[in-house]
């Protein structure tokens, strides 16, 4: 990824720059040719931001009419340099050449108009830097010789095939860079310092569907998710902005219809005296990432809410009778401290009342223990069914019940004890014949600022006073 990037912001430097080394020391030609430069760099540009053919066709059209007049004043001064005329026939023919051969290409029809660019630019790079530093040269030399003050020498020796060398490197780096940037599975986009984009790999028209023939009118921000788009494009401003890298997460949308996750690295771009020229970026896409991340935390749900569940569950036995089905001792702990505090708050009535089944031991020992246990059965059922949906009843141990009674103050529990004892009176067991089974009951009204063991204590104390007065009653403890 790093050469990949290092290599894309070597190659959008300009084509190439004017250096002493192109110099032949003629100021009037070294002038001429440095517009000559000036117009190829202008159509490099066209080149690398992706510009409309009558923009080529424009520079083309400027570029040899410039060749033209350039040719024309250079073949005046070649004139009258002491040269060998097949000497001068040659250079001119070779100026005529050079523009027949610019013309032959812009005439390719076959060509896409970028490929027509580049095939131009390839030729004119190549045969302007020979033309200058070969019989360019020659002509300076043999001026040299006539008026050497006019035309002072060159300060650098000839370079010619060091600059082929050079042009050969530049132009493989640039066919290397293409073949890296399109190869790779990394999406890449060059910006300018406004943000923008001027060059996308292959791997962007590959992801989005885009023929990349179209890159003149391809825009990515297109291809990003709409509820993204605002968050992307504000990124890329401030990191133009603070001149800045940065990274983001974002989505395309597919032409399949499918998101596609992308993470992206942005780094600024700098000339080579360090002034920012736009950025660089490079993608990748993330979506299995993305998915897996999704699914992970899906499953992470689905487990959290299935051990939520069966902690709920496991809780709930917990607190149940299993015998009789209705709550425990366990949870009668935990909802009378609840219904104290709040009756504490509202200053609200609440009575507690204690049952336990009269001489139960003597069903167990006539008729069994198992006729015992659906004898309590019936016995819970019956209180339950008798009591409202807001109260607590519980199995307290044994043969005995607590019942909670909210929002219900002594008189009125006292008759629900009496309500339930009576019908706890009329259950029947066929195995027990005629035998009534009855229930004594205590029952306590909670004093303000009263603990809830205090309320059972005082209400098993009225309990012990109904079995005392001799079984099947209910007693009230009245609080001292
Ligand atoms: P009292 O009228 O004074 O309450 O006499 P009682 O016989 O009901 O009281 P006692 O405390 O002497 O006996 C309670 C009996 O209840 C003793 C015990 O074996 C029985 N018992 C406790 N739990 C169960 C149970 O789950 N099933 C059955 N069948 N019997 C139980
Ligand atoms: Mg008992
Ligand atoms: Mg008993």
């Amino acid at each position: 990824m790093r050469l990949a990037l290092s290599l894309i912001v070597e190659w959008i430097v300009k084509f190439f720059y004017w250096n002493a080394n192109l110099e032949i020391g003629i100021p009037a030609i070294d002038a001429q040719h440095r517009r000559l430069v000036d117009l190829i760099n202008e159509l490099a540009a066209v080149i690398t931001d992706g510009g409309q053919l009558p923009k080529v066709s424009a520079v083309i059209g400027d570029l040899l009419d410039y060749a033209a007049v350039h040719f024309a004043d250079e073949e005046r001064i070649m004139a009258a340099a002491p040269m060998a005329e097949d000497c001068k026939q040659a250079h001119r023919r070779s100026h005529q050449c050079f523009i027949a051969r610019v013309q032959e290409i812009a005439r390719s029809s076959e060509l896409h108009q970028s490929e027509l660019a580049e095939k131009i630019l390839d030729f004119l790079t190549t045969w302007l830097i020979s033309h200058i530093l070969g019989s360019d040269r020659e002509i300076a030399r043999s001026l040299r010789g006539a008026h050497e003050e006019a035309y002072p020498a060159p300060s650098l020796l000839d370079v010619s095939p060091v600059a082929r060398v050079l042009i050969n490197a530049l132009s493989e780096t640039e066919r290397r860079f293409r073949l890296v940037s399109d190869c790779a599975p990394a999406l890449i986009w060059v910006s300018d310092a406004s943000g923008r984009r001027s060059y996308y790999n292959r791997t962007w028209y590959d992801l989005v569907g885009a023929c990349e023939s179209c890159s003149e009118t391809f825009d990515l921000l297109e291809f990003v998710h709409p509820d993204d788009r605002p968050g992307y494009a504000s990124t890329i401003a401030r990191l133009c902005r603070d001149q800045t890298d940065g990274e983001t997460e974002y989505r395309i949308m597919r032409p399949d219809g499918h998101e596609a996750w992308l993470i992206e690295r942005i780094r600024p771009r700098a000339d080579t005296n360090g002034a920012f020229m736009g950025l660089i970026a490079s993608a990748s896409d993330i979506t299995v990432i993305k998915q897996s991340e999704a699914l992970l935390s899906q499953s992470n749900r689905l487990l959290e809410a299935e051990v939520a569940r069966r902690t709920a569950q496991l809780e709930a036995l917990t607190q149940t009778d299993p015998l009789i089905g209705i709550g425990n001792r366990r949870m009668l702990d935990q909802r009378l401290d609840d219904e104290v505090r709040r009756a504490q708050r509202h200053r609200r009535p609440l009575t507690a009342i204690y049952f336990d089944v009269d001489h139960f031991k003597a069903v167990n020992d006539t008729f069994g223990h198992g006729v015992g246990d659906q004898l309590l059965i019936r016995v819970g059922r019956t209180l339950k069914a008798n009591l409202e949906d807001g109260d607590i009843l519980v199995r307290y141990g044994g043969e005995e019940f607590v019942a909670i009674l909210v929002e219900t103050g002594l008189d009125q529990a006292w008759r629900t004890a009496e309500r339930l004892r009576t019908a706890v009176g009329r259950i029947r067991l066929r195995v027990l014949g005629d035998n009534a089974i009855t229930i004594s009951a205590g029952v306590a009204e909670w004093q303000v600022g009263e603990a809830g063991d205090s309320l059972l204590q005082r209400a098993d104390r009225a309990l012990f006073i109904a079995k005392n007065a001799g079984r099947n009653c209910c007693r009230v403890d009245l609080a001292a």
